[in-house]
C-alpha cells in the first residue's frame, strides 16, 4: 500500500512544571492517502521558550498528547498516546509505536512482527490492520450504530 512520509512542523502546547507555553513540534507525518489515515513519528520539540525549567512536560499537538522531558541536553520524547478517530496508538520509548486499538470496539490490533523496527513502517502496518479490522467488524450498517463521543 502506498504511504507518504514527510517532515512537518506543528504548533504545540507544552504543559508541566506549573507552566504552559507554545512550542513547535517537528515530526515525520506518515499518511496513507487512499485511506485518509495519518499519524506522526519522531516528534521533537523545537522553538520552546528557553526559560522553561528542566523537568517533565506533556505536549499536545493536533489532538495528540505525548510526554516529554526537558533535560540539560535538550528535549527527550517519552511515552505517548496518539489517536485519530477510531485508531488509538500507544507509543513506547523513542516514540516507537507499541500497540494500537480500535476505539469503537476496543479490539487490540495484532502485534507487529519483531523485524519491523522503523516507526513509520509500524504505523503503516497498524493502519493496514485497522482498515482490515474495520472492514470485517464495522460494516457501513454497523458503523452507524457504534456510539460516538
Ligand atoms: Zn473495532
Amino acid at each position: 500500500m502506498v504511504s507518504n512520509r514527510e517532515a512537518v512542523l506543528l504548533q504545540g502546547v507544552l504543559q508541566g512544571m506549573n507552566m504552559e507555553a507554545q512550542c513547535v513540534v517537528s515530526a515525520v507525518k506518515v499518511s496513507l492517502p487512499k485511506l485518509d489515515i495519518w499519524e506522526y513519528v519522531k516528534a521533537d520539540i523545537t522553538h520552546a521558550p528557553s526559560e522553561l525549567p528542566l523537568g517533565p512536560y506533556e505536549v499536545s499537538f493536533e489532538g495528540r498528547k505525548m510526554r516529554v522531558n526537558k533535560t540539560a541536553d535538550g528535549w527527550i520524547a517519552g511515552r505517548g498516546v496518539m489517536s485519530r478517530t477510531e485508531l488509538k496508538i500507544d507509543y513506547g520509548e523513542r516514540m516507537k509505536p507499541i500497540s494500537a486499538i480500535c476505539t469503537a470496539c476496543g479490539e487490540k490490533m495484532l502485534t507487529p512482527p519483531a523485524d519491523l523496527e522503523n516507526s513509520a513502517d509500524i504505523i503503516v502496518w497498524f493502519s493496514e490492520k485497522y482498515v482490515e479490522h474495520r472492514r470485517l467488524k464495522h460494516s457501513q450498517d454497523d458503523r452507524r450504530r457504534v456510539p460516538r463521543d
